[in-house]
């Protein structure tokens, strides 16, 4: 690894809640010669990786892979199906939430900001008030985070969609998944999701590189008549090119390669089964975490995020401080507090390609940078994890 480091042999931990760890085969398949986007061989690519990230979105309706990151997703998704002045609501859940509301507010959209304390999830009750208030029916969209990264809270996408019926409100839904695809169960369809969000870099297993929206029926009605300019995010020239498996500009070849074999690999394992390995893993994390003596950003029993856990540390001791003295000794990259938690809260990611021997040593990275950065604790942590994850 390059930088100014002197070596640390072993293999680094890369435990931050995305970029996630990208297994060797991954790595393999991206590692082919670029090919003619737009010959023979290309196609037969594009139209596996297009079907086959339906499946991950638990959903029918066509999905669109832009060469971006996350946050240009989420661009897409809001400049696809909205015009300049539109009224939004987003719930603060946290970090991502912010960023998102920042860059809705910044392309001209009315937001309305339902605040939060950044240890909740989404509260559906205050979206139904909210609806249930607008009676001309000014609110355009419902945005909200699944799982809010900065936090470790994972919010019920299944209550929002409820309210919003309940009030009979039309507003699109539109529901951030980055860090939940493929990580946490997640249900386009089935909860009735407008427009879903996703990114490459965490559940995935991929680099970062790659953004997704999947897109209903109704958001692509609303986006015939959307009227913010948009060039590069444009739907309609994606699902076009895409019948075709083709798409309109230079796709990110490379990483689609990577996708095909993540979906693969997805496969093989079963999405059930991805997810009962993160919930499984999660718990016994969480369970060190209790043993230490430290508390989880996430108040609610049933939020606790099964792809991260964020751990806040005891007052008058700082988490970047903390996890400076983790990647030093033990060569371990943990995730850092994001805006009003910053140097208070360290991340844990436990998801993507990820199994019991890495929570392992993930954790037992963690129990001993508390101890070499004095911060009290008590040991046995690690034990109470293996014990869960090893009963007898
Ligand atoms: C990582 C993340 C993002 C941002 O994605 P980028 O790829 O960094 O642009 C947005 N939302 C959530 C919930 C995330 O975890």
């Amino acid at each position: 690894m390059a930088g100014n480091q002197p070596y640390q042999a072993g293999r680094h931990f890369l435990q931050i809640p995305g970029p996630t760890n990208v297994p060797d085969r991954i790595l393999r398949a991206i590692d082919g010669a670029t090919i003619d986007h737009r010959g023979p061989g290309f196609e037969r690519l594009g139209h596996r990786v297009l079907d086959g990230i339906k499946p991950i979105f638990q959903t029918t309706d066509p999905v669109v892979i832009y060469p971006a990151s996350g946050t240009g997703a989420w661009e897409a998704a809001l400049v696809n199906t909205l015009s300049p002045g539109d009224r939004v609501l987003m719930a603060e859940t946290g970090q991502f939430a912010s960023l998102w509301h920042a860059l809705a507010e910044r392309l001209g959209l009315d937001v309305v900001f339902l605040r939060g304390d950044w240890r909740h999830g989404v509260r559906a009750e205050e979206i139904a008030q909210a609806l249930e208030q607008d009676k001309n029916s000014r609110i355009k969209a419902v945005c909200c985070v699944h799982n809010e990264t900065s936090t470790g809270i994972t919010s019920d996408i299944a209550a929002v969609r409820k309210a919003m019926d309940d009030a009979g409100h039309p507003a699109l839904l539109m529901v951030d998944t980055i860090s939940s695809l493929a990580s946490i169960d997640y249900r386009h369809d089935e909860w009735g999701v407008d427009v879903t969000i996703g990114g490459s870099q965490k559940g995935l297993m991929l680099p970062p590189g790659l953004g997704f929206n999947a897109v209903g029926a109704k958001a692509l009605a609303a986006s015939d008549t959307a009227a913010m300019t948009r060039s590069y995010w444009d739907w309609g020239p994606m699902l076009t090119a895409n019948k075709g498996g083709a798409f309109p500009y230079t796709p990110a070849t490379n990483l689609l390669y990577g996708l095909d074999e993540a979906l693969t690999m997805l496969g093989e394992e079963g999405l059930v089964n991805v997810f009962h390995r993160h919930a499984r893993l999660a718990e016994a994390a969480r369970l060190a975490v209790a043993a230490w003596g430290l508390e989880t950003v996430a108040q609610n029993e049933g939020e606790m995020s099964n792809s991260l856990t964020a751990v806040m540390l005891p007052d008058g001791h700082n988490a970047d401080d903390f996890r400076a003295t983790v990647l030093e000794r033990f060569n371990m990259s943990l995730g850092n507090g994001l805006g009003r938690l910053a140097g208070k809260v360290f991340r844990i990611g436990h998801l993507g390609d990820f199994n019991e021997l890495m929570l392992a040593g993930t954790l037992s990275g963690v129990e001993m940078g508390l101890a070499a950065a004095n911060i009290p604790h008590n040991r046995g942590g690690v034990q109470a994890a293996l014990d869960y994850l090893s009963p007898n």
